[in-house]
Formats: structure tokens, C-alpha cells, sequence
């Protein structure tokens, strides 16, 4: 490496402590700006796919991470209102064999907290909390960032890894806010000593149906107990942090199974989600500034795979500025080049498989149809692009 950069990361999400733990490990010096008052996450799940196990092994994080993920057994995909099993694809071993890693589930809190211990282990990371980033400015020799109470600070590269609601993306790329999908995620987590044993599945479990559907999987070795219900609804507060209306819930769930019905009256408060995403861009970079993460491909969850793809670009930036021996812009160019496809096709892929759970009529016969034809089942075959991950290693030696 030519020297050390001083690299800043707007966000201490799972993106930006996975960006500032890539390239701590690479020798620069990155300070991690975070608005809360503390590091943390919210309480809840979420799916790992075999693309990103590959990543941890990279980053040499595996053993921290099996620590705190379940392994779930299966996917299951079910209808909600008959009970009808539609698919259901075997993991452990299957995955294994098939993508060479894992599939897990883990608590989102438990991953911050795996990346959060990593970069506390390196040198080069200063993490700081209570530091809103409000604006930036470039110049030839680097780059200013201006923080909430007016302080300045100076590097040599600004990475906006600052979610959904990006400030960073706002001055880089200036598409306005995101797209409001009109869906709306209810969440909450159970300990295992609250779900009775016939409720209890070490698959993870959709229970799919007319703009509904509900997840559920095991988290944190199998102590707790995950539930993600999604329905479609024009009502929505922006953030990570409202309250859901049961009542409401409870309505779209009235056609519901038993099982599925019992399952929601377990908890009593719920956390909402308005989800949103936006259409691919092939540019998010802007001489000495990238984004990453949300801020760069915000998706809907339907493929679980937004903080995943987060940690894929944190790998892939780390490699781009050791292939052009930190060079900044170049090496940002690089990165987005790398990336935008892929994440593009998740983003895009995303919705369909939103659509598809929340089938109904033909779309809903079509749909088990295929999944039961034994080609999608088979591994989600009609995934491996996606699980089969990337090869940090040779990304731009040819
Ligand atoms: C219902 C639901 C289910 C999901 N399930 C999965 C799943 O199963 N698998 C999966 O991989 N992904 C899943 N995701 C997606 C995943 O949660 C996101 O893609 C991931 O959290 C993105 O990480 P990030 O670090 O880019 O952004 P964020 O997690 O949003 O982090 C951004 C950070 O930046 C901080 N910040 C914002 N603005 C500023 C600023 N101006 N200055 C300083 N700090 C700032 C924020 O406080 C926050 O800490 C799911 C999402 C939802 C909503």
C-alpha cells in the first residue's frame, strides 16, 4: 500500500462498521461517524444467505458469527389461508453442498455487535457516537465533513454508509426520497420459553397469501423466536422505531390459519417498518466520496438481503483501493462498476419475489406451480446467481 488513507464513514449501521472493519484490516485509519447517542441495533432478525458466509470466512469473522446465528433447517413456504405446503427447501448440509457455505438466521443486534468487537479490535477504527453528518465538500487534497454541532472534520474519503434516508446520497446522487412500496413490516421477537413447542419450526417459515405474509425463524442459537408479518397498507411513519397497530394487523390476518393467528396473538407490542427501495443507479460515487449499503441500493427484504449485499460492497471497496494502491477516485469507480449489477438485480429481483409472495389467483396457481416443479426447490436454483456470492480475490485482475 502507498500510505494509509484517513477514510470517514457517515453511519455505523452494518454497513459502515463493516466498511471501516475492511479497511482497518487493510491498514488505513477510519473514523466511523454514528448519530444515536450509542452503537446498536434494533431487535430483530435477519436471514444470511451462503453468499455472505463466504464473506465472513474472508473477513475471518465466521467463528464469531456461528457463535450467535441459528442454522435453520429448511425454508418453508406455505399458504396462509389453507395451509397448503407450496415448497419447502432443505438447508444445512443442502446449502453446503450446494453454494459451499451456510445458510443462517441471526439477531441484527448480535451482527452489529460481531462487526462492532472487530473493528474495536483493530488500531485504525475511531468510533464516535452523537456525530450527524450535515454536509461535505471536496477539494483537490481531500475532503471536509461538516457534523451537526458545526465541528470539521478532514479525510482523504467519505464513505456514506448513512441507510434509507441517505444525506450523503442526497448531495451525490439527488433522486429524491425513496420509493414507498406501500408495504409495511410488523416485527417482533419472542424468547423460546414464550412459543408453545406445536408453534415452534427450526425451519425458517413464509406463510404467504393475498397481500400478506408472515416469516418466521429461530435466532441466537434458538433462544428467541423471529416474526416478520408483511402486509400491504397506505399507512407508514418514516424510521426504524413506531409502534404497529395490532387491530390493523389482526384484520389482515383474520383469513389466516390457526396456527398463524395464534402464532400473532403471542405479541403484544409490535415494531413497524414502511418499506421502501429505489430503482438501480449505476452511479453513487462522486470523485472522493461512495455510498454504501442502503444508501447506495436500498432494497425491499424479500430476498433478505439488503445488509448482506451491504458487507458484499464493504469487500469489495476494500479490494478496489488495494488494486489501485489507494488511489481513492479510481478505486471508487472500481467499486461501483463491481457492483451495480449485482445489486441492481437483487433490487429489482426483490420486487418480483415480493409479488410473488403475496400472490393471489393466477399469479397464486402459477407460483406454486413453479415452486413446486422441483427446479426452483432445488437449492432455489432460481437464486444461485445470487447465493453463489463473489470472489473478493480476482474482482479486477482480468
Ligand atoms: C423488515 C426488514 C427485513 C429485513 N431482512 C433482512 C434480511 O433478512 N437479510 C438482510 O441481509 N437484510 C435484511 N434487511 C435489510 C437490512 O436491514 C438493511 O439492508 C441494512 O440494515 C442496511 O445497512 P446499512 O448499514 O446500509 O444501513 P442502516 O442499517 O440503515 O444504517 C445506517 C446508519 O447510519 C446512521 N445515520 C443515518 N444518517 C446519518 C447521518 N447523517 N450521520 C451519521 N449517521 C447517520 C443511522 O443512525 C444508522 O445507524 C431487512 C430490512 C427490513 C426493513
Amino acid at each position: 500500500m502507498a500510505k494509509p488513507l484517513n477514510v470517514i464513514v457517515a453511519g455505523g449501521g452494518i454497513g459502515g462498521l463493516a466498511a471501516a472493519h475492511v479497511l482497518a484490516r487493510a491498514g488505513h485509519r477510519v473514523t466511523v461517524l454514528e448519530q444515536s447517542a450509542a452503537f446498536g441495533e434494533i431487535g430483530a432478525g435477519i436471514q444470511l444467505g451462503p453468499n455472505i458466509f463466504k464473506m465472513f470466512e474472508y473477513l475471518g469473522l465466521t467463528e464469531a458469527v456461528n457463535q450467535v446465528a441459528f442454522f435453520p433447517t429448511g425454508l418453508g413456504m406455505n399458504d396462509v389461508r389453507t395451509g397448503e405446503k407450496v415448497v419447502r427447501v432443505p438447508l444445512g448440509d443442502v446449502a453446503r453442498a450446494a453454494y459451499g457455505y451456510p445458510y443462517g438466521v441471526i439477531y441484527r443486534a448480535d451482527l452489529h455487535q460481531v462487526f462492532l468487537d472487530a473493528c474495536k479490535a483493530l488500531p485504525g477504527v475511531v468510533l464516535r457516537t452523537s456525530s450527524k453528518v450535515e454536509s461535505f465538500a471536496q477539494d483537490g487534497e481531500g475532503i471536509t465533513v461538516r457534523l451537526a454541532g458545526g465541528e470539521q472534520l478532514r479525510g482523504d474519503a467519505l464513505i456514506g454508509a448513512d441507510g434509507l434516508w441517505s444525506r450523503i446520497r442526497e448531495a451525490v446522487v439527488g433522486d429524491g426520497k425513496p420509493r414507498v412500496s406501500g408495504h409495511i413490516a410488523y416485527r417482533a421477537v419472542l424468547k423460546r420459553e414464550d412459543v408453545p413447542a406445536h408453534l415452534w419450526s427450526d425451519d425458517v417459515q413464509l406463510w404467504g397469501g393475498e397481500k400478506t405474509h408472515l416469516v418466521h425463524y429461530p435466532l441466537r442459537r434458538g433462544e428467541l423466536f423471529n416474526l416478520v408479518a408483511v402486509f400491504h397498507s397506505n399507512k407508514y411513519d418514516e424510521g426504524w422505531n413506531t409502534f404497529g397497530d395490532t387491530a390493523e394487523l389482526n384484520e389482515r390476518f383474520a383469513q389466516a390459519v390457526p396456527q398463524v393467528r395464534e402464532l400473532l396473538g403471542k405479541i403484544e407490542t409490535w415494531k413497524m417498518w414502511v418499506l421502501c427501495d429505489r430503482d438501480p443507479v449505476k452511479n453513487w460515487s462522486d470523485g472522493r466520496v461512495t455510498l454504501l449499503g442502503d444508501a447506495a441500493h436500498p432494497m425491499l427484504q424479500y430476498l433478505a438481503q439488503g445488509a448482506g449485499q451491504a458487507i458484499e460492497d464493504a469487500v469489495v471497496l476494500g479490494e478496489a483501493l488495494r488494486f489501485t494502491d489507494g488511489n481513492v477516485q479510481e478505486a471508487f469507480q472500481k467499486y461501483q462498476q463491481a457492483r451495480y449489477l449485482r445489486t441492481g438485480r437483487v433490487q429489482l429481483t426483490a420486487r418480483f419475489y415480493g409479488d410473488i409472495y403475496h400472490a393471489a389467483g393466477v399469479q397464486r396457481e402459477l407460483r406454486n406451480q413453479m415452486f413446486q416443479s422441483g427446479k426452483e426447490s432445488a437449492g432455489f436454483a432460481g437464486l444461485k446467481w445470487m447465493y453463489d456470492g463473489i470472489s473478493p480475490a480476482n474482482l479486477f485482475d482480468t
